[in-house]
């Protein structure tokens, strides 16, 4: 695995991964783009994830719900009022930053301090985080006292008291700029999910229990963005919400637990890199009952989230239904007057309106990548000495499943063939496979084992029969990504060895 976030980064930008948003102006804070690689990682975590959540099972439905929504959704959603973070500025020099990040980016004696004025342990840092966001006053105090320094200026700052700051975009809809033409970018994919409740029960006969998945961009005007891609203010998400019978939520909560574990590991992502965090009471987030977070060790960050498994009780259904005073509901919810729709499913055993309990596994698809490459970032030394890097990905997650070299640049034989070859490749279905005719064969391995493309083949002057060896006609060479080994097949052989090799 990797050591540090610099050689990920470093390996991202030089091998056409990951770029800086908007880099030929300068950048923008907290944006990236995906290059001709990373798309494609992208877009195989992603057929991975669906493969799983909805198509091997039997209990799902898929989705893709519009970014841009409706201020209701999001004021009754609760995140008008509640999705923020609590951020201080510095007097000194106007910087403003999210108060848990500030915390912990102080050294060790100082964290302790603000733990200890907070009447914390330090060694229990979510439940600092958690004392901190709930007591304003005590929180800039404790900033005072302990000598918390700016991470900028790394002098000690001048501490204004923490104030919410919410993190939703919002974003003028239609012509006419009036008070009430605006609508939200959605700040998690989860709402599309609630407000089209109703239309996939009723266009799917679906019965309790069972599940809505959604992959997607969401937007969060993060305080602080920073560490790559971890922590973004245009995202991704993989997000399911299960809906199940009040009552058997908690042993769905564990299901979900161990089939998300289960699914890491398949990526490569293995369970002993996650830790699994039983989010304190006052951490919770609004409509939470229970929240596991996965906690995977990123490299320089530690431990930090990578998907959180939520039991969102009946607060989401419950906070945009009508009738909400008739349907029993157990979540606390402010009074909704403006949904034209009951949401609520027959009670698989009395059969009378339920809003169901939800389960949510909601893991970041930025978060995915990076541990993804994280784990699968290799260091090297070979029997010769050289080092070498590659990145041992998955097959299925390889963003190049095959490279198709021809040993000679300049030599139409040769590469006409590996076209063709490649054409036939291509038609298997398993993902791009990639003609690399830079005429430089040492330099083409070592850039596809930097890429994690598990197979090259090559087409030599044996194969075009004008080599040495008359019995190496119309064979290529494999080579192996992980082992090196080199093999010589029949290209009339090529599809099936590939196919059972990536399949
Ligand atoms: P954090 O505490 O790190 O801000 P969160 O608890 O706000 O995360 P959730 O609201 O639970 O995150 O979102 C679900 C998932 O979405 C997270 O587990 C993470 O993978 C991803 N995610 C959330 N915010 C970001 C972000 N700013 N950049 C990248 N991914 C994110």
């Amino acid at each position: 695995p990797a050591t540090s976030m610099e050689e990920l980064v470093s390996l991202c930008k030089r091998r056409g991964f990951i770029f800086q948003g908007s880099e030929i102006y300068g950048g923008l804070q907290g944006f990236y783009d995906y290059g001709p690689l990373g798309v494609e990682l992208k877009n195989n975590i992603k057929a991975a994830w669906w493969r799983t959540n909805v198509y091997e099972r039997d209990d799902m439905e898929g989705l893709d719900a519009s970014i841009i929504m409706h201020r209701q959704v999001l004021r009754h959603s609760g995140h008008e009022a509640t999705f923020s973070d609590p951020m201080v500025d510095n007097k000194k020099n106007n910087k403003r930053y999210r108060l848990d990040h500030l915390v912990k980016d102080q050294k060790a004696d100082v964290i302790a301090k603000v733990a200890e004025a907070m009447g914390q342990s330090a060694e229990n840092f979510p439940a600092v985080v958690a004392a901190l966001n709930a007591n304003p006053a005590q929180a800039s105090e404790a900033l005072r006292a302990a000598g918390v320094r700016d991470p900028f200026s790394g002098e000690v700052g001048e501490w204004t008291e923490p104030k919410p700051f919410n993190m939703m975009f919002k974003t003028t809809i239609g012509p006419v700029a009036d008070d009430e033409s605006y609508g939200y970018l959605r700040p998690e994919t989860a709402q599309g999910i609630f407000t089209n409740f109703k239309n996939v029960v009723d266009s799917t006969s679906r019965r309790l229990p069972f599940g809505i998945a959604q992959i997607g961009k969401a937007f969060r005007n993060e305080i602080t963005p920073r560490n790559f891609i971890f922590r973004v203010r245009e995202l991704e998400q993989m997000e399911i919400e299960f809906f199940c019978a009040p009552g058997t939520d908690e042993d769905w909560h564990e299901k979900w637990l161990e089939a998300r574990l289960s699914w890491w590991e398949a990526q490569g992502v293995p369970r002993s890199k996650i830790e699994i965090l039983d989010v304190p009471k006052e951490d919770l987030a609004h409509y939470s009952k229970r929240t596991y977070d996965l906690m995977y060790d990123y490299p320089t960050l530690g431990h930090e989230e990578i998907e959180g498994i939520a039991n969102r009780s009946d607060y989401d259904l419950g906070s945009h239904t009508k009738n909400q005073s008739e349907l029993g509901l157990v979540a606390r919810v402010e009074e909704n007057l403006d949904s034209i729709a009951k949401l609520t499913i027959p009670h698989p055993e009395t059969n009378k309106p339920v809003v169901p309990f939800v389960i949510e596994p909601s893991a970041g698809v930025d978060r995915a990548m990076l541990a993804v490459l994280s784990e699968a970032f290799t260091k090297e030394t070979l029997e010769n000495g050289n080092e070498r890097i590659v990145l041992k990905l998955r097959p299925h997650l390889a963003p190049i499943k095959v490279a198709v070299i021809p040993l000679a640049r300049n030599k139409a034989e040769l590469v006409d063939l590996a076209r063709s070859i490649k054409n036939d490749l291509q038609k298997l279905g398993l993902g791009r496979i990639l003609l690399e005719d830079s005429g430089n064969i040492g330099k083409a391995y070592r850039r596809h084992d930097e890429v994690g493309t598990p197979y090259c083949v090559t087409v030599d002057f044996d194969t075009v029969g004008k080599g040495e060896d008359a019995s190496l006609t119309d064979t290529v060479t494999i080579r192996d990504r992980d082992t090196l080994a080199q093999e010589r097949v029949k290209i009339s052989d090529l599809s099936a060895y590939l196919q059972a090799k990536l399949r």
